[in-house]
């Protein structure tokens, strides 16, 4: 038996969801996933593969044409110009690409140093691989972006990896290409491996979005991550993929790849050639579709949240990382008695659970995703917009009162 998984911890964002079914109506602004259907290029495909019975085991690292396809899309729109089809490795999303490259790169014990706050698996797929997650914090008042120095200043000799999420989940942040190029620097000097997950490489709103991998002599340190769940709305088929130059490393996550799943399913590999064949509009409706949701919610919330949420609009993502009014937080303080009902009394406990009975607004307390995330919550706004519309007359009702 392995204890040691007993101290892995799962997300909130699970007993969040539980509380959520317990709500009549509810307005699920906790979930990260967006509202929009996969483009009919990916749905065609895969009917078109149910019907051509491509239903048998595959390669392990993928199908060679969607291996072809990413190399291809990589060298284009990342400008990773080494990249190849034989560097790919299809997964089954984004966290199992994560959970591969932390069982391929880490001895027990080493330590990987990744945003505070961050999206929790992350920190959970390293604990997962034995290795110890350290937070650096990213900074609201830079846009939620690292103070490099201090980002530095966290590396120790036991540090293996930078994990870097660029545009951030929870905050929205965006590293600029200045940050890049000196984290680049830093990783050379202390040698490091990067590994850069660039989920919401699509969803930009402000500035744009650049891969560590494109930078001279990158590539070869570093394996970004990459998934099909946010551009072509595809979060459960789970289609992902991972380029290691490296072919020590690539072996080793090879293998972890073929424990853990023998080849993903092949008919949602057949749905990502359609995506990557078919047309890219898709990505552009979703991204204006999303501005004007982002642009939506931080209008309503300047009257809905008043005295209790505020915030920047994010350059990135779809996540609204609000600052609760510490006045809310002393006005309430009587809820926060910790109770088997009640096991996480943190004022941003409060304020999502306060929410949920009070509003029946799902959201993401900011402490699930660091210590440095405490004090705020975070809202997904790729929801419909009826849905966005609900929840903020409901916030305005509730802090108004
Ligand atoms: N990385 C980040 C930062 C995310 O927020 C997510 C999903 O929410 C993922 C990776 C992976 O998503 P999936 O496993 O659906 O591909």
């Amino acid at each position: 038996m392995a204890r040691y998984l007993d101290s892995v911890p799962f997300s909130g964002i699970i007993r969040i969801r539980d509380l959520m079914y317990s709500i009549e109506n509810p307005y699920r602004l906790d979930q990260g996933d967006v509202s929009f259907n996969a483009p009919d290029s990916v749905k065609s495909a895969m009917t078109r593969a149910i019907s051509e019975n491509r239903t048998h085991y595959l390669q392990t690292n993928g199908l060679p044409r969607l291996r072809e396809l990413i190399a291809a899309k990589l060298r284009a729109k990342n400008g990773v110009t080494e990249a190849e089809a034989e560097h790919v490795l299809v997964t089954n999303g984004g966290i199992h690409g994560l959970y591969m490259l932390f069982q391929a790169l880490l001895e027990p014990g080493d330590e990987v140093v990744i945003p505070d706050p961050a999206w929790p698996p992350a920190a959970g797929n390293i604990l997962a691989a034995r290795g110890i997650p350290v937070g650096c914090p990213l900074h609201e008042a830079s846009a939620w972006r690292y103070d490099l120095d201090e980002l530095e200043s966290t590396i120790t000799p036991r540090t293996r990896v930078l994990y870097l999420n660029s545009p951030n989940n929870p905050t929205g942040g965006l590293l600029t290409g200045a940050d890049l190029e000196r984290i680049a620097a830093i990783a050379r000097e202390r040698d490091l491996w990067v590994v850069s997950d660039e989920a919401y490489e699509d969803i930009t709103f402000e500035g744009e979005h650049s891969s560590i991998a494109s930078l001279p002599g990158m590539y070869q340190r570093t394996i970004p991550v990459y998934t099909f769940s946010k551009s072509y709305a595809m979060t459960g088929l789970r289609l992902g993929y991972v380029s290691i130059k490296d072919q020590t490393i690539r072996d080793r996550a090879k293998k972890v790849l073929f424990y853990t799943a023998s080849n993903i399913a092949s008919v949602v590999q057949y749905g990502g050639i359609g995506a990557l064949e078919g047309p890219q509009d898709c990505i552009s409706e979703l991204q204006a579709e999303l501005r004007a949701r982002r642009d939506l919610f931080y209008c309503g919330l300047a009257e809905g949240g008043r005295g209790a949420l505020s915030g920047a609009p994010p350059a990135g993502a779809f996540y609204a990382f609000l600052r609760i009014d510490p006045g809310w937080t002393a006005r309430t303080a009587g809820l926060a008695e910790a109770g088997p009902q009640r096991p996480n009394p943190s004022a941003s406990w409060r304020m999502t659970e306060y929410l949920i009975e009070n509003g029946r607004i799902g959201s993401v307390p900011g402490i699930d995703f660091g210590v440095n995330g405490e004090g705020y919550v975070r809202f997904c706004f790729a929801r419909e917009r009826h849905e966005l519309i609900g929840a903020l007359e409901s916030m305005k009702a509730l802090f108004a009162s």
